[in-house]
């Protein structure tokens, strides 16, 4: 954030200088509009969004992140509410929507004051009060707990509302079995690396088909008809070269040759592919995974000596498959001892739709699992991908932090009644933005009744009422259409999520309320066009050039 001055934002030339009053009421404007506009995608019954691209393609989503960032946005302010969703969704991977809703309510309210006379200092200096009284209240209302049941209702009410069908439980069991496989204790501390998690989607069959696997697998079927389809007590050699002769060299070889030659030199070869296989042979490895090609002829050798081979497998694949089984990923093959290679209980070919792919279980180091997602159509396994990213990611959060605090809109409900008592107690100017601060929290309990159908007003007064009465944990029972006790209904959010997402929302609403002069900038010099004196603070944001005027 930038210090005491006011930050300009630098348009590029050819667009209308906006200032003062005007220039905030156009910035809210447009931040507002982009909310407005995934507000109905909030909670289980919020409707998804299709996304139609310049060439047709479509995504169905009703995650905040993915529509945002498929949405086309020239607005300066509009891209500065963009990035909250992607920084958001970087940073918990879930409570995009939320942010981004919060954050244009807060503008809305600020723009009320604004219309009052209040100066925009006075509103960002009550935002930014409100919003430390904000995390010490979440701090204390978090319940503490990390067991499986507090896991696998963190990755269903992550999971509800996603278009996954009515496979939410069988999907958070396999979430929470992934994450509690790699958690890591490191002195006391719990860390879960979600990408120690691999999720594969393969088309076809149902998603009760997705399945749990210890181990990996990759989208490969071994190289020969004639290789084993199982390895037991596999030793494991990665090699990133090919187990080729680069063409140049025989080619070159060939020309110069008469045909009765060429039989020599075909023998030339191979015997450099036995070689090489025999190097395979002798560190002890009957399995190859080879990050490039595999010629025939090796192959053909591999198969002879029951080695199970893969070829093209993803660098990425590699480097899970190096950690999974401790192997050494190596170029030379006079490297391979039996100290590079690692291990597995199982190498298997399976036959999964109309593919076979490789699945790599038992692995010496069990901390990498994957999920192999099944399902009828792309569109769908699509969506579950996602959703389970989302989840495996909260749920990871959870396991680390121990803390989660009521969905449904409870969290909010409590936090507006504290932030409204704390408002009195600060008084002055400052008090009516940090009211309009409490009253900005509403938003999400109010949407999410909304989007179920129900009455948002007289739902948002019994909920009130119910906070009034002590009862912290009330929220919207969105099956029920009625309020209802979020902690029994198990929709629980990490804390973690929700901390970020008012974070978020601060910082941008403040950011553009800070604004109060829109210039056209010089004509850029790079082709990234950036805004030299634009929004600070808001990382990644240089791509803004080519923007229309507004
Ligand atoms: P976000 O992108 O912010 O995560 P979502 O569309 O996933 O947006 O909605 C999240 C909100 O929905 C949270 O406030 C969460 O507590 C709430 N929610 C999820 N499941 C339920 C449920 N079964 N009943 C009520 N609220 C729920
Ligand atoms: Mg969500």
């Amino acid at each position: 954030m930038l210090g005491g001055q006011t930050p300009i934002l630098v348009l590029k030339e050819g667009t209308q200088r906006e200032q003062g009053k005007n220039a905030q009421k156009n910035n809210i404007e447009a931040a507002k509009a982009i909310a407005d506009a995934i507000r109905t995608t909030l909670g289980p019954k919020g409707m998804d969004k299709m996304l139609v691209d310049s060439i047709g393609d479509i995504i169905i989503s009703n995650d905040g992140a993915t529509i945002l960032k498929e949405m086309d946005v020239d607005h300066p302010t509009a891209k500065m509410i963009v990035e909250v969703a992607k920084s958001q969704d970087m940073a918990v991977g879930d409570g995009t929507t939320t942010a981004v809703v919060f954050a244009g309510e807060l503008l809305k309210q600020a723009d009320v004051l604004l219309d009052q006379g209040v100066h925009s200092t006075v509103i960002t200096n009550g935002f930014r009060l409100a919003a430390n009284e904000v995390e010490k209240v979440m701090e204390k209302t978090a319940i503490n707990s990390r067991d499986d049941e507090t896991l696998r209702k963190i990755a269903t009410t992550a999971l509800s509302g996603k278009n996954i069908g009515l496979s939410s439980d069988f999907l958070a069991d396999l979430v929470v079995k992934a994450v509690n496989a790699v958690a890591e204790d490191r002195a006391g501390k719990i860390i879960v690396d979600p990408a120690n998690i691999k999720v594969d989607k393969k088309n076809g069959g149902s998603v009760d088909d997705t399945e749990y696997i210890n181990g990996l697998v990759i989208d490969k079927e071994k190289v020969h008809s004639k290789m084993p389809s199982i390895v037991k007590d596999a030793k494991i050699a990665l090699i990133d070269s090919a187990l080729e002769i680069k063409k140049t060299e025989i080619e070159a070889k060939v020309q110069i040759t008469d045909p009765s030659k060429i039989q020599d030199f075909l023998s030339q070869e191979s015997e450099t592919f036995k070689t090489m296989v025999d190097k395979v042979k002798k560190s002890g490895a009957n399995v190859v995974l080879c990050q490039k090609g595999i010629d025939d002829l090796a192959q053909h050798y591999l198969a002879k000596e029951g080695i199970y081979g893969v070829r093209r497998v993803k660098k990425s694949d590699m480097e899970k498959l190096s950690k999974a089984t401790g192997a050494k990923i190596i170029t030379n093959l006079d490297d391979l001892t039996e100290s590079a290679l690692g291990r597995a209980e199982r190498v298997e070919e399976k036959k999964i739709g109309d593919d076979r792919m490789t699945f790599i279980t038992g692995c010496a180091n069990p901390k990498a699992v994957s999920i192999l997602i099944r399902g009828g159509t792309e569109h769908v396994i699509s969506e579950i991908e996602r959703s389970l990213n989302d989840a495996i990611r909260v749920v990871a959060i959870t396991k680390e932090d121990g803390k989660h605090l009521p969905g449904g809109g409870a969290i909010e409900a409590e936090l507006a009644m504290k932030i409204r008592n704390f408002a009195n107690t600060v008084g002055g100017r400052e008090q009516l933005a940090i009211e309009a601060f409490a009253k900005a929290l509403e938003i999400i309990p109010r949407t999410l009744a909304e989007n179920a159908g129900m009455d948002p007003i007289n739902t948002l007064i019994k909920l009130k009422a119910a906070h009034d009465k002590g009862q912290v944990t009330a929220g919207i029972d969105i099956d029920n259409n009625e309020i209802g006790d979020m902690e029994k209904l198990g929709v629980y959010d990490p804390l973690r999520v929700k901390r970020q997402a008012v974070e978020s929302a601060v910082e941008v609403s403040t950011m553009i309320l800070r604004i109060d002069d829109v210039v056209a900038s010089k004509k850029s010099s790079g082709p990234e066009g950036g805004a030299p004196g634009g929004p600070g603070g808001m990382g990644g944001m240089g791509g803004m050039g080519g923007m229309p005027p507004y």
